[in-house]
Parts: C-alpha cells; structure tokens; sequence
C-alpha cells in the first residue's frame, strides 16, 4: 500500500503523524500527546471536518484529554487520539480502513487504537487486520464495546453529583436533560429512567429521539432548546465545546454531568459554571469507564468484565473527592481534575510497571 506519512510539530506534544492514502481515499491524523505512564491509547474518531486544522485542533484536545483521563484513572496507558476526515454519511471503504491500521501498526505499539464517534466497532475490527494495536474489539478475548462502561460510569456519576448538590441517594423526582442518545446517551438514559429520573432528550437523529420518548416517557425538545430547558441536571452525551460563552448562560441546570469529550471550549468555561453555581463534573473523568474496561483487556491475566466494573465503580467516590476539593480550594472542579493529573504525571503514580498483552489472536 502506498501511504504516505508527514511528521507534524507542535509544542507539548510527542508526536503527530498525518496520513495519506489517496488510492484508498485514507486523510488521518495521529496524535500523541504524552506516552510517560505507558503506550498512547485513545479512540479513532471519523468526521467530516471542514478543514484540515479543524481536524488537527480537535486530534490535539482529544490526545491531551486522554492524557489527563488516563492520569486520573491510573491506567497506565498514556494519551493519544486519532482522527479519520471522513463523511460519516458514507460508509467507509475497506482500503481506507486496512490503510489506516497499516498506519497504526507502523507507530510499533505507541499508539493503541480503539472505537470514537464515527467508528463502530465492525471498522474497528477491519482496522484490526492490519495491527494488532487496538483494544474493544468484538472478539471473544477482547473487551467488546465499551459504551456500556462509559455509560455504567456516568450513571455513578450522575448519582455522585446529585449525592453533592441534594444529599440524595437516588434520582427520583429529578428532572435530567440528555443531549445525545447515541451510544452512550441512550444507555445512559436507560439507567437514568430506572433510577427514578423524569427525562428531556434531544439529538438530530429523530428516530432516537422517539425511541426515548416512547421507552422512557421522555419530553422530546429540538437541539437548540436543550440548553434552556428547566431541569436539574444537564448531561451532554453528544459532541465537544458545548459548554461556551454562548450557552452556560443559557442553562437553568443545577448540575453537568455528561459523557461527552472535551465539553468546555475553554478551561475559562469552567470558572463560568462556578460562577453561576452550577456543578460541572469534569468530562475526562465521569466518561472514563469505557477506558478503564479496555485497559483490563491489556492484563497478562486476560480481559474480565468483573474486574472492569469494580474498577468504573472508582468514578462515584473520586468525583465527590474532586467536589470537596474545589470546595475547600474554592476552584473550579475541571481545574481540580486538571491538577488531580498532573499530580500522578509528576509523581508518576498510576505508571505501568508491565507490559501490554493482545489476547485476540
Ligand atoms: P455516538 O456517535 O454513538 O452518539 C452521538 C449522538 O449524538 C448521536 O446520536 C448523534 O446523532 C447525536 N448528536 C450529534 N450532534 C448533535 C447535536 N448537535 N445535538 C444533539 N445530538 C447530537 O457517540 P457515542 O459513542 O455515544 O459518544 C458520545 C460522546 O461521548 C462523544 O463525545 C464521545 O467522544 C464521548 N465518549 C464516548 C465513549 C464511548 O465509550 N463510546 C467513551 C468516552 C467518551
């Protein structure tokens, strides 16, 4: 296969990799942001960026938010992301996925893939014909899809951040607003219906959303109005940078607490939440079930989904830990969070001590 790799420089960051296939119409970005606790490990997102910096912008925040996820959740995997510009409208050809897993194996186990928005599983396991770097793969030895992880780890979330702000054990009577009701939204919402929550739900795809309100009673409102609406808690389970100058005033939420990467646009946006009196609940660590389950897959011992779960269980108490922490420094919790990974980065806590196994040979 003819791909063609240009090194790209940028300031904070190990390494940064485009490629290109054009035969198999492959334009991929490689990011990694910080291998010091263990190989890079992050999602493979497909989307049709309108231009080649907006693709390296969004590779960049997502590579360093995988660091600081994978700090926090001391997996001993270091932070990496890969984007595909791709018109997810389309499927994707079987070239560009092989090329693309060419490319992966060629970074010699830096990097090791998985699934993101844009990329099902059934890609993941074309790209896996080419490298055996890749981790949530629908293999009997692997750890399959972890959107049920993530989504189990921001069930615990929502239940820590309301135990925070009401002192309640269950939601019952809460009204909870769910942006998105893909693959971790809609579980998510699941959960949430069977805990007591009353719903509001959006997404573009309307058949989604008439799927939530006919299993759940859910009220149904367009994308633009999710931010308005009158509830408890907002849970963005969609895409990034939803939480801007434009919307946090718009919000009549005492709490956010979503699955979605990289939900502040900016650091910045974190004070303004405070400053409203609404609980943020730092995204890289209320989504990082779904990291901690691939992660068990990388034991010697092989994959155990009883062991991935108790480790999601950590999310409930290491949130509360991050709130009475930004109470009692009176900073806002995604620069607790921040702090949080910085500390173990330093201090190399949560390093890996062995090395990864692949089991699904
Ligand atoms: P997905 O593609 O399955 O779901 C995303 C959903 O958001 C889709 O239903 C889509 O129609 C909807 N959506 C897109 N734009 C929207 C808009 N403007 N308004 C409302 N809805 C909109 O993806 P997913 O796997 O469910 O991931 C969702 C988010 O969670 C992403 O930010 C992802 O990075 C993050 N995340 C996912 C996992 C995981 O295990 N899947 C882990 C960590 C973080």
């Amino acid at each position: 296969m003819n791909l063609r790799y240009n090194e790209i420089k940028v300031d904070g960051y190990e390494r940064i990799v485009e490629v290109i296939h054009e035969e198999a119409g492959l334009h991929a970005i490689i990011a990694l942001h910080n291998t010091s606790h263990g190989p890079a490990l992050g999602g493979i997102r497909a989307y049709p960026y309108a231009t080649f910096d907006d693709a390296l912008n969004d590779v960049l925040r997502l590579a360093k938010g995988m660091t600081y996820k994978s700090a926090v959740a001391e997996t001993g995997t270091g932070g990496g992301k890969s984007v595909i510009i791709w018109d997810t409208a389309k499927p994707k050809p079987k070239e560009l996925l092989l090329a693309f897993g060419e490319a992966v194996n060629s970074l010699a186990g830096q990097y090791i893939c998985a699934e993101d928005v844009g990329m099902p599983i059934s890609d993941l396991a074309v790209i896996r014909k080419g490298t055996h770097y890749a981790v949530g793969l629908p293999h009997p030895n692997s750890s399959g899809d972890p959107s049920r992880f993530t989504a189990f780890g921001g069930f615990l979330g929502v239940k820590a951040t309301a135990k925070k702000i009401w002192g309640v054990d269950s939601l019952k009577g809460l009204t909870v607003a769910v942006q998105g009701l893909g693959a971790v939204g809609m579980r998510l919402a699941d959960q949430l219906f069977w805990d007591g929550a009353k719903l509001i739900v959006t997404d573009v795809n309307k058949e989604a959303v008439a799927k939530a309100v006919q299993m759940y009673g859910a009220t149904a409102v367009s994308p633009d109005e999710i931010y308005g609406v009158e509830c408890d808690l907002f849970v963005p389970c969609a895409l990034g940078g939803i939480l801007n100058p434009d919307t946090i005033p718009m919000l009549k939420c005492k709490g956010v607490a979503g699955l979605a990467n990289n939900q502040l646009l900016t650091e910045a946006d974190g004070q303004a939440l405070m400053d409203r009196g609404i609980l943020y609940s730092p995204d890289f660590v209320i989504n990082s079930g779904g990291l901690f389950n691939v992660c068990v897959e990388l034991y010697k011992e092989g994959y155990s989904p009883l062991v991935a779960r108790d480790h999601v269980m950590r999310i409930y108490d290491l949130l509360l830990t991050i709130y009475t922490l930004s109470d009692e420094r009176k900073q806002p919790t995604n620069i607790v969070a921040n702090d949080l990974a910085d500390y173990n980065l330093e201090r190399k806590i949560g390093k890996r001590e062995s090395e990864v196994t692949f089991h699904h040979f």
